[in-house]
C-alpha cells in the first residue's frame, strides 16, 4: 500500500470497461476498492475486429479482471440502485462506499466470462469464413473497421455495408469519411449509403434496404452501437444528474453535478467531445488523481481539471492501413496504419494495467 490513511477509505467503481478498469488499477494500492462488472473481464474493445477474424488475437485483449486487480475487491454483477452510502447489485450484493465512480458506458448483453467470450469470437469467425457475402449494417468506426478486416483477411468474401447515414464515419470530418470510403471500395466493398436495412425482416439470406433494394448475404452483423449504461440510473439517487441523452452530468472535475462524493468518467458522461476510449482513460486518470486528494484530506479546490479533448480519432482498414484525423489533418494509408493497425494498441493498453503485452 502506497499509503494506509487512504486504505481505510471505501472507493467503489461501478462499470468495468476502458474507464472503470483504469480507474480501479490506479487506486487499487491506495484505498479499499471494490469493482462491480457485469461480467468478469475487461476488454479492449479496439481489438474487437481483429478477433473476429482472428479469434486468438482475444487471449490477450479479453482480461479477467483478477488479473490485473489483485488488490481490489471484484464483484460480478449489474449494479441496479445506488443510495447515499451504498450499491445493490442484482444479486442482492450490498456495497458500502465513501466515494463512488460511475463508468457503465455502455450495456453488454453478450459473454459473461472469458470462455464464453473467446467462444463467440469462434463462432464469428467461422461464420464469416464459411460465408461466401456478408452484410455489415452500420458504417460508423466498428462497421467500417469489420468490412476493413474482412476485406484484407478474406479478399474472396462479398462484403456490403449499409450504412444510413449520408457518409461513413461521421464523426470524423468529411475527407477521412472519402478516404474510408475509396479504401473499402477499391478493396471491393460493396457501399449503400443513406439507406438502412432492417435485420429482423430478412428472409433466406435476403434483406431489403429502406430503400427498396435487395441485398443477399449469408450473414449479417450488426455495427450500430451498443446501447448506453445510464438508463438503470433512473431510479436512483443519481436521477436528476442525467441530461435530456440520458447521459450524467459532471463539472469540470468530473463529479457528478449535485453529489460531492460521486464521479463519472468515460462515455456515460456529458463532457463534450467525441465518446472515446482513449478519452475514457484521461477522464479515469483525472479522477483517480482527485479521489487520492480528497481521500489524503486535501482541499477540493486542489482537485485536477478535466479539459475536453478536440476531435482526433485513427480508424484501422485492415492490418496495415489506417485513416486518421488529427485536429484538422487527414491521413490515411501505411503511416497511421503503422501507429494503430498491427497490434492494435492492444500492448500498450495491458501494460496500462500492469501485464506485460504478450502472454506467456
Ligand atoms: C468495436 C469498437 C471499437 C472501438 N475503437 C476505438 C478506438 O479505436 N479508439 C478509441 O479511443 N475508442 C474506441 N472505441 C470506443 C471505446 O471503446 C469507448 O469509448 C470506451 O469503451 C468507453 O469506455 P467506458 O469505460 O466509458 O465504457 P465501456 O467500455 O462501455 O464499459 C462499461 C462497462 O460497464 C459495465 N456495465 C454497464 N452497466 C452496468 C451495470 N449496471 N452494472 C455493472 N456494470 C455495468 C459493462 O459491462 C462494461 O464493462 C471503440 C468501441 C467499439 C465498440
Amino acid at each position: 500500500m502506497e499509503d494506509l490513511e487512504g486504505e481505510n477509505k471505501r472507493v467503489v467503481v461501478i462499470g468495468g470497461g476502458v474507464a472503470g478498469s483504469l480507474v480501479a488499477k490506479t487506486l487499487q494500492n491506495f484505498a479499499h476498492v471494490v469493482l462491480i462488472d457485469s461480467k468478469e473481464y475487461f476488454e479492449i474493445t479496439w481489438a474487437s475486429l481483429r478477433s473476429m477474424v482472428e479469434p486468438s488475437f482475444a487471449e490477450r485483449s479479453v482480461i479477467n479482471h483478477a488479473e490485473y486487480l489483485p488488490n481490489t475487491h471484484v464483484i460480478v454483477s449489474t449494479a441496479i440502485d445506488i443510495t447515499d452510502n451504498e450499491v445493490l447489485t442484482a444479486q442482492g450484493c450490498i456495497t458500502a462506499y465513501d466515494y463512488l465512480v460511475v463508468a457503465t458506458g455502455h450495456k453488454d448483453t453478450g459473454a459473461l466470462t472469458k470462455t464464453e467470450k473467446l467462444r463467440e469470437y469462434q463462432a464469428e469467425h467461422a461464420r464469416i469464413k464459411s460465408a461466401n457475402s456478408i452484410l455489415i449494417v452500420g458504417g460508423g468506426p466498428t462497421g467500417v473497421e469489420l468490412a476493413g478486416e474482412i476485406a484484407v483477411d478474406f479478399p474472396e468474401k462479398r462484403v456490403t455495408l449499409v450504412h444510413r447515414g449520408s457518409r461513413l464515419l461521421e464523426f470524423v470530418g468529411h475527407r477521412a469519411s472519402r478516404k474510408a470510403l475509396y479504401w473499402l471500395t477499391s478493396r471491393k466493398v460493396e457501399v449503400i449509403l443513406g439507406q438502412s436495412v432492417d435485420i429482423t425482416t430478412a428472409s433466406d439470406g435476403v434483406y431489403l434496404t429502406s430503400g427498396g433494394e435487395t441485398i443477399t448475404a449469408d450473414c449479417h452483423f450488426k455495427c450500430t452501437g451498443k446501447p448506453m449504461g445510464s438508463s438503470w440510473l433512473k431510479e436512483t439517487i443519481l436521477e436528476n444528474s442525467l441530461d435530456s441523452h440520458g447521459r450524467l452530468m459532471v463539472d469540470a472535475n468530473l463529479r457528478v453535478k449535485g453529489h460531492k462524493n460521486v464521479f463519472g468518467i468515460g462515455d456515460i458522461t456529458d463532457v463534450p467531445e467525441t465518446k472515446q476510449g482513449y478519452l475514457a482513460e484521461r477522464h479515469a486518470l483525472v479522477v483517480a488523481k482527485n479521489l487520492k486528494l480528497l481521500i489524503m484530506g486535501g482541499q477540493e479546490s486542489g482537485m485536477a481539471i478535466y479539459r475536453p479533448a478536440p476531435p482526433m480519432a485513427i480508424v484501422s482498414l485492415g492490418r496495415r492501413d489506417a485513416v486518421a484525423q488529427i485536429f484538422c489533418i487527414t491521413i490515411s494509408g501505411r503511416i497511421p496504419g503503422m501507429v494503430k493497425s498491427k497490434d492494435l494498441f492492444v500492448g500498450k493498453t495491458r501494460k496500462q494495467l500492469g501485464l506485460k503485452s504478450n502472454l506467456g
